[in-house]
């Protein structure tokens, strides 16, 4: 019988229910596997409603956690296994190793001397980073990790360059077991795969974007450090559309709303308008789903900009434009069916989310519904979901369900 629990994902929603269930007095344990906590919430620039860069949120969570010995973190960590029932689990988990132990002052002298650059997956691979790197400017824990694409000469360098003896290439991936008594999975969402939806011309060309890139071309530690460019030519775009419901509410892809894609783009339409006063803004919707007031309001605002075109139809063609890089597009009026054409210098689809676990299944007995969300039947108590990987959500909304699950942790502990 065990009086802790283990937290798989370290994104706003597992950071709630450990923090949650730790200042109770419980210990849990929890694993994340990336190099850093944070989860998609860290890739935002702003959050919507207030508009706050996820700094405000994400450093009020850590800093809880540093006050708080009854959390152990574990980067870079995934379940390889899980045995047992609710009061009585063994975990087997797997460590990949970071090759930088905890001495790491994150000078930065490491990428500052590193050669090797790979693929920048924080920023969807829109530019590249040194192979020896920061995950982002909001890491925790704040430590390098120094990736396997190192050339042997290189690795020897760095470690006898490292002011804080920190760089260590003995490390190994480590496999151990944990006992726990419960288990919540909050291993959230990915951005749905914007190349498969084949009329939308993702991949094809340049200049059309998913709204999670948008997210990193608008952060100040993206690609462009913030400024809004188009891809193809770096220039500032005067006109820009969004396609809502980019195969979302679609059978062919997922069949459901995701809750957050159009308060995602009114968002973005701050971010534009912020950089750009004169430019015009199409959005291209079939419904606008804006729940609760805060969000209305939100709405409110942004259809006073006279810019900002709101228009009911759905994207159903793009094409490119010779010789500019523009994006042709075709929509079609949901109501008479009437099609409407538009040329613009850049176009954002508005993809939904996909649960982590419907890409990358976990190896574990949990209900699953048919899109990969996992369901909490609490009768059988013991392991939960919490936010994004139990349904699409919103933060607030994320945090209040990993508020409950933690409690829902809590009572299988205190029952057994
Ligand atoms: C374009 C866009 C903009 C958005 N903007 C906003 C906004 O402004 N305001 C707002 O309220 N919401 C916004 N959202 C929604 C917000 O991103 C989610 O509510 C939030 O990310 C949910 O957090 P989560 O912890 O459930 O999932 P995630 O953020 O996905 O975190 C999950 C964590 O689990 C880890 N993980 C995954 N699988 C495993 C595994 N097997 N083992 C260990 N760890 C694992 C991941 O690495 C990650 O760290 C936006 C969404 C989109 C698409």
């Amino acid at each position: 019988m065990y009086p802790s629990s283990m937290v798989v994902g370290g994104g706003i929603s597992g950071l709630t229910t450990a923090l949650e269930a730790a200042e109770v007095g419980y210990e849990v344990f929890l694993v994340e596997k990336q190099a850093s906590l944070g989860g998609r919430v860290s890739q935002l620039k702003h959050y919507f409603p207030k508009l706050c860069p996820p700094t405000c949120g994400l450093e009020i969570n850590y800093r809880r956690l540093r006050d708080n010995k009854k959390i152990k973190v574990y980067t870079l960590s995934e379940v390889e296994e899980v045995s047992g029932e609710p009061g009585d689990y063994t975990v087997q988990i797997k460590t990949e190793p970071r090759y930088v132990n905890e001495d790491c002052g994150a000078c930065g002298e490491c990428a500052s001397l590193c050669t090797t650059e790979i693929p920048n997956e924080f920023n969807f691979g829109m530019d590249r980073h040194k192979a020896a790197y920061l995950p982002h400017n909001m890491a925790f824990p704040l430590r390098y990790v120094m990736d396997k694409a190192l050339t042997a000469e290189e690795r020897e360098m760095l470690k006898k360059a490292c002011p804080h003896n920190a760089v260590d290439f003995d490390m190994e991936e480590t496999h151990f077991e944990i006992k726990v008594g419960a288990i919540v999975w909050a291993t959230g969402w990915k951005p749905y795969d914007a190349s498969r939806i084949d009329n939308l011309g993702f991949g094809r060309y340049q200049n059309i974007v998913t709204n999670m890139m948008l997210e990193r071309l608008a952060a100040p530690n993206g690609p462009t450090k913030g400024e809004i460019l188009r891809p193809s030519d770096n220039k500032p775009p005067e006109s820009i559309a969004f396609a809502q419901c980019a195969g979302s509410r679609d059978e062919n892809h997922l069949p459901y709303c995701s809750y957050i894609c159009c308060m995602a783009s009114l968002k973005h339409a701050t971010y534009l308008r912020a950089q750009y006063p004169e430019a015009k803004i199409y959005i291209y919707y079939i419904d606008l789903r804006t729940p609760g007031r805060k969000y209305e309001n939100f709405y409110a605002k942004l259809k006073a900009d006279e810019n900002i075109f709101f228009i009911k139809g759905k994207v159903a063609e793009v094409s490119e434009e010779e010789g500019t890089g523009n994006i042709n597009l075709v929509a079609e009026d949901t109501i008479s069916g009437e099609k409407m054409r538009n040329t613009v210098d850049m176009l954002v689809l508005a993809t939904g989310m996909q649960p982590t676990a419907a890409q990358e299944p976990l190896n574990v007995q949990l209900d699953f519904d048919d899109q990969g969300f996992i369901s909490n039947d609490f009768s059988k108590g013991g392991m939960f979901a919490a936010g994004c990987a139990n349904k699409p959500a919103d933060v607030v909304t994320s945090n209040q369900n990993a508020t409950g699950m933690a409690l829902k942790a809590i009572q299988t502990l205190v029952r057994r």
